[in-house]
C-alpha cells in the first residue's frame, strides 16, 4: 500500500506541491510564500529596543525608589501631592506654575448656593 503523501503545506494547510515550497528538517512542506510571510511576521513581531525616548534615567529611578506610587512630593514641604492634583495642599505650592500660593487654596466649591435675603 503506497501511500500518496500530499505536500500539505504546514502554515496554510494546502497542498503545495503545485507551487514553489520547501521541505523542513522534520520533512515537512510548506510554500515559499507562507515561509516568507512568516518570517516577515517573526521579523515584525520583535520589538524594537525600549531605549531612546520617554523617560529619563534619573526620573525612572526616582518612580522606582518612591514608596508613594503616584503621588508627588511637594518641592516644598515635600508633602505628597495626589495623582491629578497640582496644588499642594499643606502649604499651597503650585507645581504647575512653580509658585507658592498664599492664598487660600480653592477646593471643590464649585457654586456656593446663597440664600437670598430679604
Ligand atoms: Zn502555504
Ligand atoms: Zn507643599
Amino acid at each position: 500500500m503506497a501511500e500518496a503523501q500530499p505536500k500539505v503545506c504546514v502554515i496554510c494547510k494546502q497542498d503545495c506541491s503545485a507551487r514553489p515550497h520547501v521541505k523542513d528538517k522534520q520533512g515537512r512542506y510548506a510554500c515559499r510564500a507562507c515561509i516568507e510571510k512568516q518570517q516577515a511576521k517573526a521579523a515584525a513581531k520583535a520589538p524594537p529596543q525600549p531605549q531612546s525616548g520617554g523617560a529619563d534615567p534619573v526620573m525612572a529611578k526616582l518612580v522606582e525608589g518612591s514608596v508613594a506610587v503616584q503621588s508627588t512630593p511637594c518641592p516644598q514641604c515635600s508633602s505628597p501631592i495626589p495623582p491629578g492634583g497640582v496644588v499642594c495642599v499643606q502649604c499651597g505650592f503650585n507645581t504647575e506654575t512653580g509658585k507658592s500660593m498664599r492664598t487660600r487654596v480653592t477646593v471643590e466649591e464649585p457654586e456656593k448656593k446663597k440664600g437670598k435675603k430679604g
